[in-house]
Formats: structure tokens, sequence, C-alpha cells
């Protein structure tokens, strides 16, 4: 039940996500949400942290992009210090958004992994789009005020996510 909203994997921090990880999945691409995935809302840039991590995936052949629903500004300035291609307002969990940032940085969705913290926004639309959907744990227990209410109906999903693993194993396919 709920299938299509459970993650192909769901960890703690992006940093488990490394670069022998990835391509041992033959995946090329990953995308990233930044608010409460990669940095809590109010963070405006990568900490040298994040920018080692990214140069990581990047020295290892991966492309990082990001994939955003939040204003222009925000991955804008977010990318810039680290020379990543993005779209905004992306309208996760549609895949208008993520179909269009695979034709702008040469992509397949199948190829491709999509990482971020919300179930019905990331997960979804990764799913959707035939992507490798990882759910990564909130950086912060604080939320925009527009993610807060869904909160609670993730939790469901996630016990019911785990309780899946533990009959099936670790992914869901
Ligand atoms: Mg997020």
């Amino acid at each position: 039940m709920l299938k299509f909203l459970y993650p192909h994997e769901y960890i703690s921090s992006v940093f488990e996500m490394t670069a022998d990880k990835i391509k041992a999945l033959d995946i090329d691409t990953v995308v990233f949400d930044i608010d409460n995935t990669l940095v809590p809302y109010w963070i405006k840039v990568p900490d040298e942290r994040l920018k080692a991590y990214f140069s990581s995936l990047n020295q290892a052949g991966i492309k990082t992009a990001v994939l955003s629903n939040s204003k222009e500004e925000r991955s804008k300035v977010f990318c810039a210090s680290v020379n990543m291609p993005y779209i905004y307002r992306a309208g996760k969990p549609g895949i208008k958004g993520f179909k269009r940032l695979m034709d702008k940085i040469g992509s397949e969705p199948k190829r491709s992994m999509i990482m971020g913290d919300q179930i019905f926004t990331d997960v979804w639309c990764g799913n959707r789009a035939g992507a490798y959907s990882v759910l990564v744990k909130q950086v912060s227990p604080k939320d925009e005020l527009i993610t807060a209410p869904k909160r609670p109906f993730e939790k469901i999903v996630i016990k019911m996510y785990m309780r899946y693993c533990k009959k099936h194993g670790g992914h869901y396919e």
C-alpha cells in the first residue's frame, strides 16, 4: 500500500550517500532538494563540509544539481557558491521541473537519484519521474509553515515503509 510514496532508501544524512555507493547503483546524476535536506531553511549557502561532499561526487564523475520548490533567490544564492545548475519553483511532486532539469544538464531520470527530506514532494516526484528516490532525515526539526502540516502524514507513511522494509529487506524493489 502507498508504495508509490516509498523511497528506494531512507538515510540519516546526505553524507551517507558516497560517490562509491552512487556509482554502484549505476547512477550518474544526483538531484538535491535544498531546504532541510542540505541545510535548514534559514541558511543561505553550503558550508565547507557540503562543498567538499559535492566536489567528491563531481570528481567521481557524478553530476550534481538542485531542484527546489522555493523562489529563485533561494536556489540562485545557494548554487552560485558551488556552481551548481538548478531549477527553482520546481512544482514537486509534479515532474515538469524535474524533466526541465534533466534537459538542462543532459541526464536521464533512470540514471538519476533525487535526495530530499519530504515524501510528498521529493520522493513522490522522483518515483513518478522514474528516478532513484532517497529520503533524507530533515537536518533541522524546524520546518517552514508550508511544510509543517505534512509531517504527521509523512510519519505514517515512513512507519508503513519501515514495516515493509522489515518484511522485504532494505529496499522496496
Ligand atoms: Mg525540503
